[in-house]
């Protein structure tokens, strides 16, 4: 079931002003390396998660909950029943996050909008109340956490995304400073629902046939922010183009087409990789579009042939695109499939599998945290706004993978399923396949590197992989499953042997 998060808009007598909060990142990693990338302060409006009534203590709190009033609630009162939440409580908490004391007998809610989140998965949705709490005073002795912000310089830091630079979050923008729809009626009137953030960046979580625990893959559209404005770049030898919709993976054809006809004609479509959860719904495109362009690269390209029949352009890298005034870059990131990442001043895109080669899976990670990306925004699941905590993340998680298959070597194990058998000993075996491809990669890396011990084999190990590894696997993974039915149809046969002696008592 859905929760329900309640932000609030506190503005100030001139209404220009609202009060943002400086959001807590995850804590640092403590090596010593990752101490060196932290992403920038990310201020957006105070929040917390509402609690259903049912679950509170009725003794607790000082606000009973008829207290509490969200002027306007009436009209959204068919999709959520406030009175099943503890607003008064939920109030108390926003106010102290601030540092508010104020009478809350005195206070007024103005609701704003009520957004249901799309479907990111994993886990369900987060919905989210806006309300506005205007003010008729500035305080000024607000919480070191907070400060007043104008609308004005919310929105220039929004657009400007300088490396480094503080940060907007996605609550402000979606909630209380951004006031059009971005995609066409049609689309918005449509039970598909998407996000917006940053300006002119539309995430559509779409359902495909992905692996667990997603189920969807989000298409990403890039719009002009301002409809109105000229091209950012008016140079000839840049792609231009008036939308750009990324990995149409999904298998829901009328949505699809629904969304494609509401985009403008002169339309660009980039597939980051050829997996089919990305590239399944080209057909539906091209036919509800025979004008859009197709950009991959030559290797993606040659891979998905049979899905598209239209116009097609290569892209190697450095590429830059022009759509409206929002200018993208192609960054070739091999990581995976040769598949791509997306630049957008500041903001990237990211496709996160292992595959390619380890060396270039660390590569592509330090160049996307030069970028110092403000939102990163991967092709399953929700986006992530400490960006380089994230990436330095998957760094410790490959170099701690990396040590154990390094340890397991150093301990004698010389082939692939000794290796696997040892480092994923804690992992469901059914994910050993999946696993032996990113064990290959970094024992080549570990020989690249030359940390190998001389006594290993590197020709020995690369014969044990492939189908002398798959045998072996098998030969496990159905050991385990058989003692396991063994198990229980002896717990079966037991039962029913006891049943039927008691019966013949
Ligand atoms: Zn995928």
């Amino acid at each position: 079931m859905a929760s329900l998060r309640l932000a609030i808009a506190i503005t100030g007598p001139s209404g220009d002003e609202f009060v943002v909060v400086r959001q807590s990142p995850l804590p640092p990693l403590s090596e010593e390396e990752y101490l060196l990338f932290s992403d920038s302060d990310l201020w957006d409006l105070p929040s917390v998660l509402l609690t259903p009534i049912s679950t509170i203590d009725d003794n607790s709190g000082d606000l009973s909950r008829s207290d509490v009033e969200v002027r306007g609630a009436e009209t959204i009162r068919e999709t959520l029943d406030l009175s099943r939440f503890d607003l008064g409580l939920a109030l108390d908490q926003v106010l102290k996050q601030v540092g508010l004391s104020i009478d809350k007998s005195d206070l007024k809610l103005v609701l704003l909008k009520f957004v249901e989140e799309a479907e990111f998965g994993p886990g369900p949705p987060v919905n989210t109340l806006f309300v506005a709490l205007p003010l008729d005073f500035k305080e000024e002795s607000l919480k070191d956490s907070c400060k007043w912000i104008t609308k004005e310089s919310a929105f220039e830091l929004l657009s400007g995304v300088k490396p480094c630079a503080d940060r907007v979050g996605p609550l402000s923008y979606i909630g209380y400073l951004s006031k059009s729809t971005p995609l066409p009626n049609k689309v918005a009137n449509s039970r598909l629902l998407y996000q917006e953030y940053p300006p002119g960046v539309i995430v559509v979580p779409m359902k495909s046939g992905t692996l667990k625990p997603f189920s969807t893959t989000n298409l990403v559209a890039i719009l002009p922010k301002d409809p109105f404005s000229g091209p950012c770049n008016s140079d000839s030898s840049i792609l231009h183009a008036d939308a750009l919709i990324m990995d149409p993976g999904c298998k829901l054809k009328a949505e699809l087409a629904d969304l494609i006809s509401s985009l403008p004609r002169k339309l660009l479509v980039f597939v980051t990789h050829h997996h089919h959860d990305h590239v399944d719904g080209l057909s539906i495109v091209h036919k509800i579009n025979a004008d859009a362009t197709l950009l991959a690269h030559e290797n993606t390209m040659s891979r998905i042939h049979g899905n598209w029949s239209g116009a097609c352009t290569k892209v190697s890298g450095g590429e830059k695109i022009c759509i409206g005034d929002q200018q993208l870059k192609v960054i070739f990131a091999p990581t995976h499939f040769y598949g791509y990442y997306f630049g957008s001043e500041g903001s990237a895109l990211l496709d996160v599998t292992a595959g390619g080669s380890m060396k270039d899976y660390f590569d592509t990670t330090y160049k996307f945290m030069d970028l110092s990306p403000h939102v990163l925004i991967p092709m399953h699941g929700r986006m992530n706004l400490w960006p380089k905590r994230m990436l330095c993340g998957y760094l410790k998680h490959r170099r701690d993978r990396e040590a154990s298959i390094l340890n397991s070597i150093e301990n004698g194990a010389r082939s692939m399923f000794h290796i696997i058998s040892e480092v994923y000993a804690n992992v469901d075996k059914k994910l050993w396949l999946l696993a032996s491809s990113n064990v290959k990669l970094h024992v080549d890396y570990l020989n690249y590197q030359n940390k190998l011990p001389k006594e290993f084999s590197i020709e020995k190990f690369k014969s044990s992989c492939g189908v002398p590894f798959i045998l072996r696997w098998l030969f496990a993974y159905f050991k385990s499953k058989l003692n396991k039915y063994l198990v229980a149809g002896i717990t079966i046969g037991c039962t029913v042997a006891v049943a039927y002696a008691m019966k013949k008592r």
